[in-house]
């Protein structure tokens, strides 16, 4: 009897006891991945993966796949088998991913055999740990907010030639800024805050030089059509609809008008800046993600006209090294919607609502990281 109970201990014991150390390299760092062990074999809980390597995991039970975003690749498993890939690769590592108690299970050894191998340059196993880079911070610690046009540049002019857009953006801008540094956690900066010009590549690159984790364009949005009314968000894309074709054209029109004719578009169709726009690519999923938070926050707040979520290839958002979305707040060409954007209550309430949804795309995005 003495003895089964000491078993039950050692096997308690060893259950707790066991780890794996991850060390990440040039520190002194150490995280511990815990292990399980199920018939005898060792496991770990694929979260595990998002604490040690701040690992994008998601389960999609429908097709029976758990993907696994890590140091830039991602990572494939076939649920309830010991297969997994990674762009063609096929690997195996012997026994079957499990299922307990709803969360997914991966056997050990994929750590310290299959890892190396999808990461041959960056993961190495040695005796008893995993060396492994560092992993970037997913946190958002600084916003950039970029209040459209400015100087001698109006943007768009209201139904009363009265109001102009670069007015309507900084005083968003700015409420905005309040709002989130009240909360004493996340840094914000402004392209402009004062009625200046400043060049649609300088918005970005002033982006990029502080190394900021999101940048948010504010516009406000002119149609030929006075009728037309409503708020859309957009993120980067060359795909794009008529319609978006439409604003994206407008607010692109800068670049023509102020920064110097048809030499200053041609630098910004050059090879050079096309490449940049290819930095969005990374962020794409997380611009997404943020405009849908932001288009349903704001809607249900002013009750305006839900024109969506759209794609466009707006130059403001080319060059941009971290998720970027261009919020069009009204068609100031409106007479109802003017009125409404000029005010001060109508401004803080939109404020108040893109606060809203960044609250919830950070919680979310810190979450999943
Ligand atoms: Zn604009």
């Amino acid at each position: 009897m003495s003895k089964i109970i000491f078993l039950c201990f050692l096997l308690i014991t060893c259950m707790l006891w066991s780890t794996v150390i991850i060390e990440y390299e040039d520190t002194n760092e150490q995280e511990k991945i815990n292990v399980s062990k199920f018939d005898d074999v060792e496991y770990f809980n694929v979260y595990e993966l998002n604490k040690v390597f701040r690992a994008l995991v998601k389960v999609e039970v429908l097709d029976s796949r758990l993907y696994v975003n890590m140091y830039e690749k991602q990572i494939i498993f076939l649920l309830d088998s010991s297969y997994v890939t990674e762009g063609k690769k096929v690997y195996n590592f012997t026994f079957p991913i499990i299922q307990n108690d709803s969360k997914y299970y991966i056997p050990v050894n994929f750590l310290q055999e299959i890892l190396p191998l999808i990461y041959p340059e960056q993961i190495f196993y040695k005796i008893d740990k995993i060396i492994a880079p560092l992993p970037d911070d997913n946190r958002i610690n600084t916003i950039v907010l970029d209040p459209g046009h400015g100087g001698k540049d109006p943007g768009a002019i209201g139904f009363s030639g009265k109001v102009y857009e670069k007015d309507i953006t900084l005083a968003i801008a700015e409420k905005l800024k309040a709002k989130i540094e009240a909360e004493g956690k996340i840094k914000v900066f402004l392209t402009r805050s004062s009625d200046r010009f400043v060049s649609l590549r300088e918005r970005t690159e002033y982006a990029n030089e502080i190394e900021a984790d999101l940048f948010i364009s504010i516009h406000v949005n002119a149609h030929a059509d006075k009728d037309v009314t409503g708020i859309e968000v957009y993120y980067l894309s060359t795909a794009r609809t008529d319609d978006a074709r439409a604003t994206e054209a407008l607010e692109n029109a800068v670049v023509y008008n102020y920064e110097g004719g048809q030499e200053a578009l041609e630098k910004y169709n050059d090879l050079d800046f096309i490449l940049t726009d290819m930095a969005q690519n990374e962020y794409l999923q997380e611009s997404h993600e943020l405009c849908v938070t932001m288009q349903n926050n704001v809607i249900a707040a002013t009750g305006g006209v839900d024109r969506g979520v759209k794609q466009a290839d707006f130059y403001v958002l080319r060059g941009a090294f971290m998720p970027a979305v261009l919020i069009e707040s009204g068609f100031i060409t409106n007479k109802k919607e003017e009125k409404k954007l000029a005010y001060e209550d109508y401004q803080e309430k939109l404020a108040q609502s893109l606060f809203s949804s960044l609250d919830s795309f950070i919680r979310k995005i810190e979450l999943m990281h």
